[in-house]
């Protein structure tokens, strides 16, 4: 469908979604900016011409996560700037999957559970991996939390791309052997004891090894649940098979970079999945149709709006990262291996496009941002901002 349709659908159902549920204010502001992205509402920004020859008014974008107009160009740089970090080597996706029953405990501590989430996921990689016993080295790491499956239900889940080998403390790379990085049942039980060791002390009980002191912010029973009955969950769950997954090593890290990010950073649904909107229901293509025996589902407008909102993170949790060799503290150690692999040094200042050049690379024709007499790029002279929040909630 033409982008907007969200919007459009948003824009049908919310209020009387609003009327219905009691909407807390993660997603009351994403509702909020979905509806008025590049609307008068969001105040407005005056673009001239550095010649002097032409000034146009647009609306203000939102620039919210959760908008689907304001994320494709957030995805592109983004990607770009891990791209051109990438050791020249596979990659192997791994992928962390919680169990179903601590959704209630996701729900209530987004942002906490995410961190101890991905702590417990890379800390437990590292530890395998740094081990001279297996590869004895440190590998790069992206990673990337995503709570939905394919049909838009609670899903939680992390997506590593690992590199298949790693920095030994020597400074030599240091290849994966065999097809397979770890054996997944020492991965998945590593991962387990770790994850609930975090939880447990998040909950504050315990005290985990490896978890930096803000992490130690509480984690709240949800309102159903004692704070017993959390720990009873965390014991039983300690005893369960947990799901992790290890895919054989890809030989183009470009392609899987590409892949992982592309559908990742844009959320749970992108506008083009939309085939059809009636006013009343939505039919949605999967995105992933080969895993399936029909090309598309439909939702209520309603549940679609709700299952879109629960899926919006909280703010200020970072839902995609970078680990090992890839994070900004290590660059030392990136350019090492990347000498050792017949790449040139990293440089985050020639290396990474800006917007303006992205936006060119991404759609040749654009001219939006020229001036159409003189074809200067043109500036913003003026922002005028409504104010980046909802109206205030009606009493009841
Ligand atoms: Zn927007
Ligand atoms: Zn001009």
């Amino acid at each position: 469908m033409r982008p907007g349709t969200i919007q459009k659908i948003f824009d049908d159902h919310v209020p009387a979604v609003e009327a219905a549920y009691r909407l807390d204010e993660r997603s009351r502001r994403a509702a909020w900016n979905i509806r008025t992205c590049r609307t008068p509402a969001q105040g407005y920004h005056i673009d001239a011409c550095p010649n002097g020859d032409y000034r146009i008014r647009l609306n203000n974008s939102c620039r919210h996560r959760a908008c689907p107009l304001c994320g494709a160009t957030e995805t592109e740089l983004w990607l770009e700037r891990q791209c051109a970090k990438e050791l020249r080597c596979p990659h192997h996706q791994i992928v962390f999957t919680s169990p179903d029953s601590l959704r209630a405990i996701w729900r209530w501590n987004r942002r906490l559970f995410t961190n101890l989430y991905f702590l417990a996921a890379w800390h437990s990689l590292r530890e395998l991996l740094v081990d001279p016993r297996r590869l004895g080295a440190l590998p790069g790491v992206i990673a990337v939390f995503q709570s939905w499956a394919d049909e838009l239900p609670e899903h939680l889940h992390l997506h590593f791309i690992v590199t298949s080998g790693g920095l030994s403390p020597k400074g030599k790379w240091i290849e994966a052997n065999g097809e397979y990085l770890l054996p997944v049942p020492v991965l998945a039980a590593k991962f387990r004891g770790k994850f609930l060791a975090y939880l447990r002390a998040a909950f504050g009980t315990h005290i985990a090894v490896g978890v930096a002191k803000p992490a130690y912010t509480r984690l709240v029973p949800p309102p159903d649940m004692s704070l017993q009955q959390c720990l009873n969950l965390l014991n039983k769950l300690g005893r369960e098979k947990w799901h992790v997954q290890i895919e054989p090593a890809y030989a183009q890290a470009g392609a899987v970079l590409k892949y992982a990010g592309r559908y990742i950073r844009r959320g749970p649904l992108s506008e083009r999945r939309i085939r059809a909107y009636d006013g009343r229901r939505v039919t949605i293509g999967y995105a992933h149709s080969e895993k399936h025996d029909r090309p598309s589902f439909t939702l209520d407008a309603r549940d679609f709006v709700l299952r879109l909102l629960s899926h919006v993170p909280e703010k200020g949790t970072h839902c995609a990262r970078v680990y090992g060799l890839y994070h900004s503290a290590c660059r030392g150690k990136l350019n090492q291996a990347r000498s050792k692999l017949g790449q040139p040094p990293y440089n985050p200042e020639t290396d990474v496009p800006d917007t303006h050049e992205l936006l060119h690379r991404m759609f040749p024709d654009f001219t939006g941002d020229l001036c159409p007499k003189c074809h200067a790029r043109l500036q913003t002279v003026t922002v005028c901002r409504s104010g980046p929040a909802p109206p205030e909630r009606k009493a009841a």
